[in-house]
C-alpha cells in the first residue's frame, strides 16, 4: 500500500518534511491507517481521539500542565477509536480506518487553513490559536503556522484522499463516516450556543451526503436516543481534492454526545457502548 501505509514520517516517499526547528527523529506518526479489506469502500474517520502532542510543539502552548489537561478533556472526542475499532472489526468485507495519532490541538484536519474557515474568527481554524474558552493557546506568527501545516495538516490530507482514490479504484464509490463525540454542555467557541444537543448529531454535506445514507445513518443511530441532522454541528470530512468535484465519494458526520457512552471517569458505560456498537455495525455494514 504505497504512499500512507507507515503513516508519517515512515512513508518513504517524498512527503514534505518539517522545518529543521520541528523536526526530531523520535517524533510520533501523525496518523495510522488500519488496513481493511480491498473490497470495502467505508473508511472511518477518527479525527479527535489522540491526546498525543509532540514535545516541540508542547513548548509553543501557552498553557500550564493542568489547564492543558483541561483543555484536552473538554476537547478530545474522548475513546471514538476504540469504538470506531470495535465495530469495524464485526463487519464484513472490513471497512479502513483513517485514524488522526495527534490531538486536534497540534493541527485539526477537520478545518480548513487561511480564513476558508469560519472557525478561524473563534481562534479556532486548522491551527488554533485560542482554547475552547477564549484563552490564549498560540502566540502564533506566520512563519509557524506555515510550519504547522507542512509539518502536520498537509501530509494528513494528501494521505486521506491518496486513501479514498486507492478505494475509489477499487471499489468504485467511497463512504466516509465522521466519527466524534462532543460534550453535554456548550463549550464558549461553539458558534451556535442555542442549538439542541441531541444524543447524536449527523453532519451531512450537501452534495456529498445522499439522503439514503443520511436516513440509514439515522436509522441506526435511533437506538442511541435522540437524533438530528446538523445540529449543534454540521458537514463531514471529505479531502479537498474530492469536495464539490467527485460525488462518488459520500461522507457523513456521526457525532456522539459523549455522555451517552462515557462515565465521569472516562470509563465505558457498557449499555452506551453496545448500543453504539450496534449503530456502529449497521452503518458500516450497510
Ligand atoms: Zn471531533
Amino acid at each position: 500500500m504505497p504512499g500512507h501505509g507507515g503513516g508519517y514520517p515512515a512513508a518513504p516517499d517524498a512527503r514534505p518534511q518539517g522545518p529543521p526547528g520541528l523536526s526530531g527523529a523520535h517524533r510520533p506518526a501523525s496518523f495510522e491507517v488500519i488496513a481493511g479489506d480491498a473490497s470495502s469502500s467505508y473508511i472511518v474517520h477518527v479525527p479527535h481521539s489522540s491526546t498525543v502532542i509532540p514535545q516541540d510543539v508542547r513548548s509553543e502552548l501557552l498553557l500550564g500542565d493542568e489547564a492543558l489537561a483541561e483543555e484536552l478533556r473538554l476537547m478530545t472526542d474522548a475513546r471514538t477509536e476504540e469504538l470506531a475499532l470495535t465495530a469495524a472489526r464485526q463487519v464484513a468485507p472490513r471497512p479502513w480506518l483513517f485514524v488522526n495519532r495527534l490531538s486536534r490541538l497540534v493541527v485539526d484536519p477537520e478545518r480548513l487553513p487561511y480564513g476558508h474557515e469560519e472557525m478561524t474568527e473563534v481562534g479556532m481554524g486548522s491551527v488554533y490559536t485560542r482554547t475552547s474558552g477564549g484563552k490564549a493557546l498560540r502566540d502564533l506568527g506566520q512563519p509557524a503556522e506555515k510550519d504547522l501545516l507542512k509539518t502536520f495538516l498537509w501530509p494528513y490530507a494528501e494521505a486521506f484522499a491518496d486513501l479514498v482514490d486507492e478505494r475509489l479504484l477499487v471499489a468504485g464509490r467511497v463512504v466516509v463516516v465522521d466519527l466524534h463525540s462532543y460534550p453535554q454542555q456548550t463549550l464558549p467557541y461553539e458558534r451556535h450556543q442555542d442549538a439542541r444537543r441531541p444524543q447524536v448529531c449527523v453532519g451531512v454535506d450537501v452534495d456529498h451526503t445522499p439522503a439514503a445514507l443520511v436516513e440509514r445513518v439515522t436509522a441506526a443511530c435511533s437506538i442511541i436516543g435522540q437524533v438530528v441532522v446538523n445540529e449543534p454541528f454540521s458537514g463531514s470530512y471529505i479531502p479537498l481534492r474530492h469536495f464539490g468535484r467527485d460525488i462518488r465519494v459520500a461522507s457523513v458526520m456521526v457525532e456522539l454526545r459523549r455522555d451517552t457512552y462515557l462515565r465521569e471517569d472516562g470509563s465505558l458505560d457498557p449499555e452506551g457502548a453496545r448500543n453504539i456498537n450496534a449503530a456502529l455495525v449497521a452503518i458500516l455494514g450497510g
